[in-house]
């Protein structure tokens, strides 16, 4: 587990600003929302903390480190996408063990990672299988096994259920959740479903055009939204 500190950040896409310095704590262990409509800057401040966008001004550390110059790979995260793409030809198993083979990791210790990520997801008696053969909510599984096998920091999740429908992403909101207070891995998990947000998180950050709104814990923020705009929008049915 690690803290993740976003301090003044700032991001331009050439002239265009699209993140104005935005600042947020995030402690050891927590699980944080980042909520806020389309377009707001949720996966841009995502992909910062991932590596995969450039900071254009300011600060993100992960623990004590300063990690705005250190690539993806040496961050110690783990990402799960919305358009999490499996590998057809893979078995569950390899799937999940791909990017410890990728690091020349032991066969044993692969087997032993992926083996611990199978039972603690429900995937032990999958392994064999290929993706084609299984259900939407056990391949979104089977991408959280590929996020758990790398025993990473910090987990960062970008609208991971937007594409199951309504009775699974309900049954999946309750399994991620059981997930981190298994693991207590620090999360940063991006949505545009205040009602996911509501339901998840330690804390929420309501996002707008790039700027944070405000921050707090779900029943704060509903008892004491600090403007008509979040009061609009966790107030709001998705
Ligand atoms: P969200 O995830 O909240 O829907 P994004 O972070 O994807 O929002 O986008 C924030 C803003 O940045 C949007 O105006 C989007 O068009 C713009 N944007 C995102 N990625 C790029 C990019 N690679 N190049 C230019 N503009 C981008
Ligand atoms: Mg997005």
């Amino acid at each position: 587990m690690a803290s993740v500190e976003i301090r003044e950040v700032r991001k331009a896409f050439g002239a265009t600003p699209v993140i104005h310095g935005v600042s947020i704590d995030i402690t050891d262990g927590e699980f944080v929302i980042l909520v806020g409509p389309s377009g707001c800057g949720k996966s841009t401040l995502l992909r910062m903390v991932a590596g995969l966008e450039s900071v254009t001004g300011g600060e993100i550390r992960i623990g004590e480190r300063v990690v705005n110059n250190v690539p993806p790979k040496e961050r110690d995260i783990a990402m799960v996408f919305q358009n999490y793409a499996l590998y057809p030809h893979m078995t569950v198993a390899d799937n999940m063990g791909f990017s410890l083979k990728l690091k020349n990791a032991p066969k044993a210790e692969i087997q032993q990672r992926v083996n611990r990520a199978a039972e603690i997801l429900g995937l032990t008696k999958l392994l064999d299988r290929y993706p084609r053969q299984l259900s939407g909510g056990q391949r979104q599984r089977v991408a959280m096994g590929r996020a758990i096998v790398r025993d990473p920091q910090v987990f960062l999740f970008d609208e991971p259920l937007s594409n199951l429908d309504a009775k699974l992403r309900v049954q999946m909101r309750t399994e991620i959740k059981e997930l981190h207070q298994r693991l207590k891995t620090t999360t940063v998990y991006v949505t545009h479903d205040q009602i996911e947000a509501m339901t998840m998180a330690d804390k929420i950050v309501v996002m707008h055009d790039g700027i944070v709104e405000q921050m707090g814990a779900p029943l704060d923020l509903y008892d004491r939204p600090a403007n008509l705009f979040v009061a609009g929008f966790i107030g709001s049915p998705s």
